[in-house]
């Protein structure tokens, strides 16, 4: 059998940390997030793409844990509002803002606004201690629905309405949801060069000498 591997998630987001263990659950690996460890210091996400964010997110995490990590950087991007809120999904209504205070700020944005197209965006990034990372990007396309429902996922997937099931992200499983979303789509990617990932992580990673007392 294969040896596990620990790679961290960086996120402390609860609802991002149980899809990503559901998306790698057959697989190889022993996954940890952020609340496992100690105090450690919050990476300021302040890139201007998806990419720079989940980059910053993993090549940090992996530096200060010594272990490899895995960040997830993703958005909800509205054609109606140029591309918000985009990069600043998270802190669209304020830092401490609840989902459902910043779905509700979109939702104004949007009263009157005919076009209601959408795209969730979604990168992985997958670090080393020593800088280098590998990285996995989706998409998946809907419109902003009228009015919210559903209370499953997180975010923004109550007012995300997904054509081809005729439902909100937020009425749907977690299993349905994974199948289609941004973010199943980028992990089925990573999970089909699952070996060569490994492989990668397993020669990049630095060769750490034990600690001995003198
Ligand atoms: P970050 O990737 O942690 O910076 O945050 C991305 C933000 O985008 C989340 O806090 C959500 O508000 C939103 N988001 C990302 N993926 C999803 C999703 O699958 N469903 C709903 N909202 C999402």
């Amino acid at each position: 059998m294969q040896d596990k591997i620990t790679i961290v998630i960086a996120t402390r987001n609860k609802g991002k940390k149980s899809e990503i263990s559901d998306l790698l659950k057959d697989f190889p690996v022993d996954l940890k997030d952020l609340d496992d460890f100690g105090p450690i210091p919050d990476v300021e996400e302040d890139g201007d793409t998806f990419d720079e964010n989940a980059y910053k997110k993993a090549s940090f995490t992996a530096r200060v844990l010594g272990l490899p990590a895995l960040a997830d950087d993703s958005g909800l991007l509205v054609e109606a509002l140029g591309g918000a809120p985009g990069v600043y999904s998270a802190r669209y209504a304020g830092k401490n803002a609840t989902d459902e205070q910043k779905y509700q700020k979109l939702l104004q944005e949007m009263e009157g606004k005919t076009n209601r197209k959408a795209a969730f965006e979604c990168i992985i990034s997958i670090a080393v201690p020593t800088g280098p990372a590998l990285t996995y990007e989706a998409r998946c396309e809907g419109l902003i629905a009228e009015q919210p429902s559903g209370s499953g996922g997180f975010g923004y997937d109550p007012i995300f309405y997904y054509p081809p099931l005729n439902k909100t992200f937020g009425v749907l499983t977690m299993e349905e949801k994974s199948h289609v979303s941004h973010r199943g789509k980028a992990f089925r990617e990573f999970r089909g060069e699952f070996d060569k990932v490994m492989l990668w992580i397993k020669q990049h990673m630095p060769v750490y000498e034990s600690f001995k007392p003198i």
